[in-house]
C-alpha cells in the first residue's frame, strides 16, 4: 500500500479514512499525538516515542486503549505494510466520540494511525529562520493537536521564504514551531530545558545523550536572543528534520562558526539512526 490509515481498528488508504463528526478531535482539538521516521520498515526511537505519548496522554487525563508493547507491535505490523522504505510514521489519541460538552465524556479513547511515504531529510542542507514571539500557552510539554499558534508561526516563517520560526518569551528562547532549537557556543551544546515551555523532544533527547558520548559538555539552560544570533552555530532538531544548522536568522547569517563540532554532531545522529533503521 501507498499510505495507510487506522481509526479504532478500521484500515485503509489515509485518502479513503473517515472519521466521526463527534470525535471530540473535530470540536475541541482534544486530544494528544506522535510522530517519528521509519527506515526500512523499521520505526527510529519507537520506545522514546511511545513513552512520550503515554506521558502526553496521562497529563490530560486520557487512556490508551492499548499497553505500550501492544501499541508498538501494531505500529510495527502496519509500517511492514505500506511499500515506500521511508516513512512518517504519526498516530495520535483523541478523548472519544460524544455530543459536545467540555468535561468528559463516558467514553473511549480513539486511536488514529497515519503512515506516508516521506523521504529521509539531508542534514547538510542548512535552514532560515525568523524569530517571533512565542504567544503559546503554558503546558508545551504536552503534545497535544492544539497548534494554531505553531501553525501560524509556521506559516509566518513560510511567507518569509524561510524554514521554521525560532520562538521566544521576552528574550529567551523556548524552542521553534515544529521543533527544537539548540545552540553551540565555544564547544558546549546549550539548550533549553524540558520544562512547561518546550515540547521535550525525543531527537534533543538522543543529541544530549550522543553528546555525552563524545565528551562534548551539555548546557540546558535557558539563552537569549542575543546569544541564538551570537552563537558558533544554531541547530534545529525534530524526528523529521534530525539535525540541521541554520545559516540565515531573520534575513542576517548566522552559525557557520565551529562546522566541525556540528559535524561531529550530525554524524553521530546520523549514524545512531543507521544503527537503529539498517536491515
Ligand atoms: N517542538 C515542537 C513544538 C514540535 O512540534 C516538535 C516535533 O514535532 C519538536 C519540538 C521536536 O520533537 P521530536 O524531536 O520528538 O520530533
Amino acid at each position: 500500500m501507498e499510505t495507510l490509515g487506522y481509526y479504532n481498528g478500521k484500515y485503509g488508504e489515509l485518502s479513503e479514512m473517515t472519521v466521526p463528526m463527534l470525535d471530540r478531535v473535530c470540536y475541541f482539538g482534544d486530544g494528544v499525538y506522535d510522530a517519528t521516521h521509519a527506515r526500512n520498515h523499521k520505526i527510529y526511537c519507537l520506545d522514546e516515542h511511545v513513552d512520550r505519548f503515554f506521558n502526553s496522554a496521562g497529563l490530560l487525563r486520557m487512556t490508551v486503549p492499548h499497553t505500550k508493547e501492544e501499541l508498538k507491535e501494531l505500529l510495527r505490523e502496519m509500517v511492514s505494510k505500506v511499500d515506500a522504505d521511508e516513512q512518517f510514521v504519526y498516530w495520535q489519541l483523541t478523548r472519544g466520540t460524544a455530543p459536545r460538552n467540555h468535561a468528559f465524556p463516558e467514553a473511549p479513547a480513539n486511536l488514529w494511525i497515519m503512515l506516508r511515504p516521506a523521504p529521509t531529510q539531508d542534514m547538510r542542507v542548512p535552514v532560515r529562520l525568523i524569530t517571533l514571539e512565542d504567544t503559546r500557552f503554558l503546558h508545551c510539554n504536552i503534545k497535544t493537536l492544539n497548534l494554531l499558534p505553531n501553525v501560524m508561526a509556521a506559516q509566518r516563517a513560510e511567507e518569509a521564504g524561510c524554514d521554521e520560526a525560532v520562538l521566544h518569551r521576552g528574550e529567551s528562547v523556548t524552542e521553534c514551531a515544529h521543533s527544537n532549537v539548540h545552540i553551540l557556543k565555544d564547544g558546549v551544546f546549550r539548550t533549553h530545558p524540558t520544562d512547561h515551555y518546550i515540547l521535550p523532544g525525543i531527537t534533543r533527547m538522543r543529541l544530549i545523550q550522543l553528546c555525552h558520548r563524545l565528551n562534548i559538555p551539555v548546557d540546558e539552560a535557558p539563552f537569549t536572543l542575543a546569544e541564538l544570533r551570537a552563537a558558533d552555530e544554531i541547530l534545529v532538531t525534530s524526528a523529521s528534520t534530525f539535525c540541521r544548522a541554520a545559516c540565515e536568522l531573520d534575513g542576517q547569517p548566522v552559525g557557520g562558526k565551529d562546522p566541525a563540532l556540528l559535524k561531529r554532531i550530525q554524524d553521530a545522529l546520523d549514524e545512531d539512526f543507521h544503527r537503529e533503521t539498517d536491515l
